[in-house]
């Protein structure tokens, strides 16, 4: 086999969470542009879509009543209430993509990651990313333009709960230059897809070399 044929390996599903405002969605964006080998889960929410937003894309909008049956249907590898909102991730694209060879990335806060870590513990890579400091979130919240000065407050306070599970993490990142913090989660993903407990078809490789 020759050396630029990679190995089978299990996908990693790659958690990124911060409080709105950190930096995650550029990152996120960046790191989909840039790496084939890793794909988007689409939430559903119940939120109202925001200008800009793709139905499908960013997620999938949709009212209560749907999510309530999908969550019955048990179509969620996880859910959550954020924000007055539901949130969850569907099942079934998740399995496709880690069939396809894929990995996963996952925009989900901290109550996502909890529950999927349960579920699937030595798959998940968990990344908490925090802003610099105070001052810079409130900025960063502010310059978003989206959302009205009451959502901004009360994101202001959701991040500091929020912020407050970085211990749930495995990696935790200031994101202080978005370069260099987007360079360190491609660094983690990097190591993350070469453990050995990942690298599915090591043993076939180490017995050839072995003959
Ligand atoms: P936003 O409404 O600003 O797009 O997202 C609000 C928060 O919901 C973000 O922290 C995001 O990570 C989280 N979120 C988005 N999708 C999911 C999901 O499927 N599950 C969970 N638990 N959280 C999510």
């Amino acid at each position: 086999m020759p050396l630029s044929t990679p190995l089978a390996r299990r996908g990693v599903l790659f958690v990124l969470s911060s409080p709105s405002g950190a930096g995650k969605s550029t990152i996120a964006r960046k790191l989909l542009a840039s790496d084939r080998d890793i794909a988007m889960s689409v939430s559903a929410t119940t939120r109202p879509m925001r200008p800009g937003e793709v139905d499908g894309v960013d997620y999938h909008f949709v009212d209560l009543e749907r999510f309530r049956e999908m969550t019955a249907n048990g179509d969620f590898l996880e859910w959550a209430h954020v924000f007055g909102h539901r949130y969850g991730t569907p099942a079934a694209p998740v399995h496709q993509m880690l069939e396809d060879g894929r990995d996963v990335l996952f925009d989900i806060d901290w109550q996502g990651a909890q529950q999927l870590f349960q579920q699937a513990g030595g798959d998940v890579v968990r990344v908490f990313i925090l802003p610099p400091s105070v001052e810079e979130l409130g900025r960063r919240l502010a310059a978003r333009g989206t959302d009205t000065q009451e959502v901004v407050v009360a994101r202001m306070a959701r991040a500091a709960s929020e912020i407050s599970h970085w211990d749930g993490y495995d990696y935790v990142l200031i994101n202080d230059d978005v370069e260099r913090c987007f360079g360190q989660v491609r660094t983690i993903l990097e190591a993350e897809r070469l453990k050995r407990s990942r690298q599915t078809g090591l043993i076939g490789f180490a017995r050839r070399l072995m003959r």
